[in-house]
């Protein structure tokens, strides 16, 4: 009898090197590629904009492969389990393959889906392709975990590795089922998407992959931490949709500094996994000192917080989604160890606004800088003027994104409250929220 199979996209909205659809595809002789807009997901606290805007250029694209291989995209919006059950029943599904994910969130949903499954008797399949290596695939001596990067890296880069996988070929749908239609992120936004972001899905992603691995990557370990140099791939957002596959990513890079960083991205996973309450409760508990001024958050929400630096990687993620990662430690730090707000809200306003915004990264990093979670020097205090000499010398990346300093060379543009009073009336930029030259 023939077998109809589901392949549910989630965050691997990808034909290539897809390992849930790949076994959807050799598990049977027809396949449901199907993607659910959950109506947990639009609307809701987890999906800002920008990630919206990502979302629906991504499934455009994956439709357009899947069609070039005789198949097409099933989108269905709704409650995710019930819109999933539903199509099984509608096709007579004998399984369900779908990617592996780290969250509370994510977790909860693959539970529903698997006992939904055992109750209408489909297999349930989960299947790795979020990250490189898997949470769990190397372990540290009487952990569940590992809590400190260093150990991890070396037992990352010594892992056995899943292969490569293809594309699949033809695609071949049940007869009768409707695609159904995409809707445009106005539809789902109820306004225009935010303008000034990357083109989402896998053929943009894999041209920006090839064009880093081609031209980038050989300086990246000399122009990664240059605030003003394009120094770094940009594929925070296609890692974090899948619309390249971090297993390939790693492979195709081979070692040096920018594979340890998407090891760093593995490492938070496997902490996500083993503390899915990171959004929330301190992974290393603190004394809570926190001090919640509105007024400084919203400055520092707003980039006007009159130092340079915060405020230039402030703007640039209102106006681009994206921040670079030497100018997101330096907000970070500035606002829960300086201003000493809590790190929930700053983290909650990364999410609010970045494309590339992800439980794990944005929730580890944020507790790393807040010295709450995996830093092996929790004490750590960035000091924001040191920085922004250090990491933009010309004053290139303040400029570009504080128009008001736009005059100013170095090394005034660092610190425009030492310009003469003339100078500093003219500018219409605020005075420092916090006094750089008197911090340690
Ligand atoms: P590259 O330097 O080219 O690095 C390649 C890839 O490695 C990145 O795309 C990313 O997937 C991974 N990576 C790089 N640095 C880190 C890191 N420190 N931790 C984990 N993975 C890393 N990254 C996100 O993808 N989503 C987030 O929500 C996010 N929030 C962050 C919040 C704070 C406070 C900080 C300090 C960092 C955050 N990062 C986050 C990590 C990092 O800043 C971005 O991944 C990076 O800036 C993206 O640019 P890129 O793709 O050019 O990176």
């Amino acid at each position: 009898m023939a077998r109809t199979t589901i392949a549910l996209f989630s965050r691997d909205l990808r034909v290539r090197d897809n390992p849930a659809l790949m076994a959807a595809y050799s598990g049977g002789d027809r396949v449901v590629p199907l993607f659910v807009l959950d109506e947990g997901m639009v609307g809701g606290r987890h999906t800002a904009p920008a990630r919206i805007a990502y979302i629906v250029d991504a499934l455009g694209d994956l439709r357009a492969s899947l069609r070039e291989r005789h198949g097409d995209l099933v989108v269905r919006c709704g409650g995710l389990v019930r819109e999933v059950m539903r199509v099984v029943r509608e096709v007579d599904a004998s399984a369900v393959h779908c990617a592996d994910d780290v969250s509370g969130h994510a977790g909860s949903i693959r539970d529903a889906l698997a006992r939904a499954c055992a109750d209408a008797r489909v297999e349930w399949a989960v299947h790795p392709g979020v990250t490189a290596i898997g949470p769990g695939a190397v372990m540290p001596v009487g952990g569940d975990h590992y809590k400190v990067f260093t150990p991890y890296w070396r037992a990352w880069e010594a892992a056995p590795r899943r292969p490569v996988l293809p594309a699949p070929g033809y695609v071949r749908l049940p007869d009768g089922i409707d695609p159904g239609p995409i809707p445009t992120a106005a539809e789902l936004l109820g306004a225009r998407p935010p303008a000034g972001l990357v083109t989402g899905g896998e053929t943009a992603a894999r041209r920006r992959l090839d064009h880093w691995l081609r031209s980038g990557l050989a300086a990246y370990d000399t122009y990664a931490d240059n605030l003003a140099a394009d120094g770094t791939s940009r594929l925070s957002a296609d890692l974090r949709f899948g619309c390249v596959s971090p297993r390939e990513t790693a492979e195709r890079a081979g070692g040096g500094a920018f594979t340890r960083q998407l090891a760093w991205r593995d490492f938070y996973h496997q902490v996500t996994a083993a503390f899915p309450a990171i959004t929330r409760r301190d992974y290393r508990p603190r004394r809570a000192d926190w001090h919640n001024d509105p007024d400084a958050f919203d400055a520092w929400r707003a980039g006007r917080t009159g130092i340079p630096i915060v405020d230039a990687g402030m703007r640039q993620l209102r106006a681009e989604g994206f921040m670079h990662n030497r100018a997101r430690m330096i907000t970070a730090s500035v606002l829960c160890r300086r201003l000493r707000v809590d790190w929930r809200y700053g983290a909650a306003h990364f999410m609010d606004l970045l494309v590339d915004g992800d439980v794990a990264n944005n929730y580890g990093n944020w507790q790393w800088c807040a010295g709450t979670g995996n830093d092996t020097r929790p004490n750590r205090v960035l000091n924001p003027l040191r920085q922004s000499r250090r990491f933009d010398p010309s004053g290139a990346y303040i400029r570009k994104y504080v128009p008001e300093l736009a005059d100013l060379d170095a090394p005034l543009v660092h610190r425009p409250w030492t310009a003469p009073a003339r100078v500093r009336r003219a500018l219409a930029y605020p005075p420092p929220i916090l006094d750089p030259d008197t911090m340690p």
